[in-house]
This record gives C-alpha cells, sequence and structure tokens, in this order.
C-alpha cells in the first residue's frame, strides 16, 4: 500500500476523535497522536472538569438562601483537595472511555506529538517515527495566551493550572473579561475565595448583547466580586508566599493566584504546517474551506484550530462533516449558524442568534422584548439576583433572531430555543405556544410589549 494510514488525525480532542471514529468506522486504516490526555480541552481541561467546579461552587449561594426556606444549615466547610481529586477521577474516567472507544473502533492511538513534515507525512516527536498518511487532519485545538511581555508573567497560571491547584488560594485575580474570565470567577467566589477581576475593556463578554453585558456587570459586583476596568497588569512580583501585582492605574493589590484568561490561540506553532505549504491566518488559525480542507489539498482542519465557533460541539460536527465527506460518500458542510453557547458565571447566561447590534446592522427594522425580574426562588430565601431575558425580532419578518438569557437555568433554555431560532419560527408562532407555570422560562413567551426603538418618541 501506498501509505501506512488513509488517515493521520494530529489531536485526539473532541473535534479528532470524532473524525478518526467515523472514518476508521467507514473501513479507512486511521491513526490519531495526543500529546497530553486523550479527549483534548473540553474533557480534560475545558467544559467538563469547569462545570464540576461551577456545581460546587453553586452550594455557597444555595446554603446563602437555605434558611429562608426554613433550613437550619450547621457548620459548613469547604474542602478544595476532595473537590478537585474528585472531578479529576471523572476526568480520568472519561478520558479512559474516549481511549476505548478509538481502539473499539479501530483506531491506533500514539500518545506523544506529532508534527507535519509534508503534505502526507508526520513525524513523532518521541519515538522519532515518520508516518505516510493519505491525509493528514489537524486537529490540535488552541491554547491559552499569556500576557505578552509582563514582567513576573510566570507567576499566574490560565485555566491549565487551575483544575490542578496544590492548595485553594484565598485571593484570586483574574485577568480578563471573556467567558472563560467570567466563569473562572464565579468558581473561585462560589468556594470562598476573595475575588477580583481584572479588565482592559470598559465592560465585560464582548461579542455578546449590550443588555447581557451591562447585566452582567450589575450582577457580578452585586455578587461580590470586585471588577476593575480599563486596567491592566503592568508587574507581578513575589511577595513571600503571596503575589504582588501592579495595575496600570497604579495600584499594587496582594493576591494568592493570578489567573489568565486573556484568549486562547490556535495551536499551530511548530506544527510543521509551513512546511507543508499550509496557509495560516494572523492569529494562527488554519484557513479552511466550507470541506474543513486547507489549501494543501491532504491536509484539513477542523475545530478550535480552524478559529471559526471555539465550542465542543462545533468542533464534533466539523469532525463528523469530515469523515462523513470523504469517507463515507457524504459531502457535508457544516452549518455554523445559530450555534448556542453558554456562560456559566453567576448568574448563567444562555445566548442564541444575533445581538440587538448585529441585528440592527443586518435588518432594516428590528423589534426588541426584554423583561428583567427577580425570579421566583429568590423571592422568600432574600437572594437580589435578577433574571434578564431579551428577544431579538425581524421587524418585518416576524422571525426570532435572537434569544438571549441572564438568570437561573439560561442555558438549559436556551438549547430549546435555539431549536425554534434556527427552525426560523416567527414570534406569533412563538407566543402561541402556552406558557408552563410557574416557571421563569414561561416569560419567554409572555412578552407582549415591543421595547421602544432607540431615537423614537415613545
Ligand atoms: C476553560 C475552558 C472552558 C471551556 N468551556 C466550554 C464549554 O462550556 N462549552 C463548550 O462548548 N466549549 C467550551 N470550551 C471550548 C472547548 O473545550 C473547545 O472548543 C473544544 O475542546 C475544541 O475541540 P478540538 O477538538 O478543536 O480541540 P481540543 O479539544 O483542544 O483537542 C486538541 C488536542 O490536540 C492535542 N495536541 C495539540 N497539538 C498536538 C500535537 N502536535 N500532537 C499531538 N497532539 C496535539 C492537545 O493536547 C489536545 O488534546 C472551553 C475551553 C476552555 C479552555
Amino acid at each position: 500500500m501506498k501509505y501506512d494510514y488513509d488517515l493521520f488525525v494530529i489531536g485526539a480532542g473532541s473535534g479528532g476523535v470524532r473524525a478518526a471514529r467515523i472514518a476508521s468506522q467507514a473501513g479507512a486504516r486511521v491513526a490519531v497522536a495526543e500529546e497530553y490526555r486523550i479527549g483534548g480541552t473540553c474533557v480534560v481541561r475545558g467544559c467538563v472538569p469547569k462545570k464540576f467546579l461551577v456545581y460546587g461552587a453553586e452550594f455557597s449561594q444555595m446554603l446563602a438562601d437555605a434558611p429562608g426556606y426554613g433550613w437550619t444549615v450547621g457548620q459548613s466547610s469547604f474542602s478544595w483537595p476532595t473537590l478537585r481529586d474528585n472531578v479529576q477521577k471523572e476526568v480520568t474516567r472519561l478520558s479512559g472511555i474516549y481511549t476505548s472507544n478509538l481502539a473499539k473502533a479501530g483506531v491506533t492511538a500514539f500518545e506523544e506529538r506529532a508534527e507535519v513534515v509534508d503534505a502526507h507525512t508526520v513525524k513523532l516527536r518521541k519515538s522519532g517515527g515518520e508516518i505516510s498518511a493519505e491525509r493528514i487532519l489537524i486537529a490540535t485545538g488552541g491554547t491559552p495566551y499569556l500576557p505578552e511581555g509582563l514582567p513576573g508573567v510566570e507567576l499566574g497560571i490560565t485555566s491549565n493550572e487551575a483544575f490542578l491547584l496544590a492548595k485553594f488560594p484565598e485571593r484570586v485575580l483574574v485577568v480578563g473579561g471573556g467567558y472563560v474570565a467570567l466563569e473562572f470567577a464565579n468558581i473561585f467566589h462560589g468556594l470562598g475565595a476573595k475575588t477580583r477581576i481584572v479588565h482592559r475593556g470598559d465592560k465585560l463578554l464582548r461579542g455578546f448583547d449590550e443588555d447581557l453585558r451591562a447585566h452582567m456587570h450589575i450582577e457580578v459586583e452585586r455578587g461580590g466580586t470586585q471588577l476593575t476596568l480599563k486596567a491592566t497588569l503592568t508587574k507581578l512580583e513575589k511577595a513571600g508566599d503571596a503575589i504582588r501585582a501592579t495595575l496600570s492605574t497604579g495600584e499594587t493589590v496582594e493576591t494568592d493566584c493570578v489567573l489568565y484568561a486573556v484568549g486562547r490561540d490556535p495551536h499551530t506553532e511548530g506544527l510543521g504546517l509551513d512546511r507543508a505549504g499550509v496557509k495560516l491566518d494572523d492569529a494562527g488559525a488554519v484557513i479552511v474551506n466550507e470541506y474543513s480542507q486547507s489549501c494543501v489539498e491532504s491536509i484539513y482542519a477542523i475545530g478550535d484550530v480552524t478559529n471559526r465557533f471555539n465550542l465542543t460541539p462545533v468542533a464534533i460536527r466539523d469532525g463528523h462533516a469530515f469523515a462523513d465527506t470523504i469517507y463515507n460518500n457524504r459531502p457535508t458542510p457544516v452549518d455554523h449558524s445559530f450555534v448556542p453557547s453558554a456562560v456559566f458565571g453567576r448568574p448563567p447566561i444562555g445566548t442564541v442568534g444575533l445581538s440587538e447590534a448585529d441585528a440592527r446592522r443586518s435588518y432594516q427594522s428590528v423589534d426588541i422584548y426584554r423583561t428583567s425580574f427577580r425570579p421566583m426562588r429568590n423571592m422568600i430565601s432574600g437572594n437580589q439576583e435578577r433574571t434578564l431575558m431579551k428577544l431579538v425580532v425581524d421587524g418585518e419578518s416576524g422571525k426570532m433572531l435572537g434569544v438571549h438569557i441572564a438568570g437561573e437555568d439560561a442555558p438549559e433554555m436556551v438549547q430549546l430555543a435555539a431549536v425554534a431560532v434556527k427552525a426560523g419560527l416567527t414570534k406569533k408562532q412563538w407566543d402561541s405556544t402556552m406558557a408552563l407555570h410557574p416557571t421563569a422560562a414561561e416569560e419567554l413567551v409572555l412578552m407582549r410589549e415591543k421595547v421602544a426603538a432607540p431615537g423614537s418618541a415613545a
């Protein structure tokens, strides 16, 4: 046979594992290389362990809410080693399932780094062997970005290390204003750390609907996390066992942990893609067409390394579509429209479709429906957290363009709302659905009054 394998996948994360399994089940001879742990970011140091930590953090609010519901809660305390180790046990179990699923599908796994030599060859870094393949799939994901040129940068950590901390920090400085920053601030704050977010922008959550951004600003501060905007770190130094951070405002802050959540780069550095002639964009992402094919015919790329929508379900769909296109004779471009997403902050966010600003850029007439309320479960507990719901509707066709929610269970609600938005339902059809009482979600089908358009006299 001309090549050692039909397909060589670099990276056994969400996308790579799915592509490898489907291709192998379709009869291809497939190998995959993984330099860290099989399962990738989502399973090992992303979505899954993060959500467990979020669940852990939620108990502090539940304990605070309990007396209003008649519960007397005894002395409570939190053990980080217990939570950390239980989460890691589950991560190991899931990584094991991914490993055995690859084996069951007949995929050969090399647990080491691989780099591209040319259009049909990869080199295994540890064992040094060169392997040829008819096609190479780049599924190497992303990697956390560190603040460039920051003196003392090595004193901070990224989300990668946060899951494995030896000791729970009493004080945490989270640097960044995106979803990972908000989620880790929520985790540390909920688990009892004095938490502060330092963000260079003037608002949190760039790219999200403006009303959501404003709502989260209020709720983050109300919840007790300190928020410092329009500021960056200029220096980190050791201060005994602690870290002294100097901010661009001149303020110095003593903390026990600095967590950088300032973005992620596509993981292409040192991968050898230049040797094969694969074109990257300015961010280092592999440029691909709708079938995830790069400019080199035999090299494809999927998931975060293409920097399209950096979410697990998208990477999985990309991987499946690639394998169907090539090995199941079913050309499948991935539909990246109306991708729902969540932020597991306090309160959590669920969002799908266009923000109001994006809708106004693309549509002549846009109707907005919005409500903000204290949910029923907070009324007798004294919890002041509010829920925001916002619908963005095409004023001409009446079609739902976007649903944005910040509040308890928002991600669960938005998964279902995404079905209706993706199906192109109108607000009228949406409203014809009977409310389910008493829920917070019922408010979504009960918003009758449009919010006055900006600039209108109403
Ligand atoms: C903290 C955090 C929280 C997140 N939360 C969510 C969430 O709630 N929901 C959601 O949908 N998404 C979330 N994500 C994003 C999600 O994890 C990614 O979108 C998803 O994992 C992308 O899958 P992938 O297959 O493209 O890459 P990955 O899952 O990153 O897999 C890439 C793999 O390639 C390996 N690799 C890299 N280079 C090489 C090489 N040269 N040789 C061999 N192996 C290599 C890496 O070790 C890695 O295992 C989160 C990410 C982070 C960091």
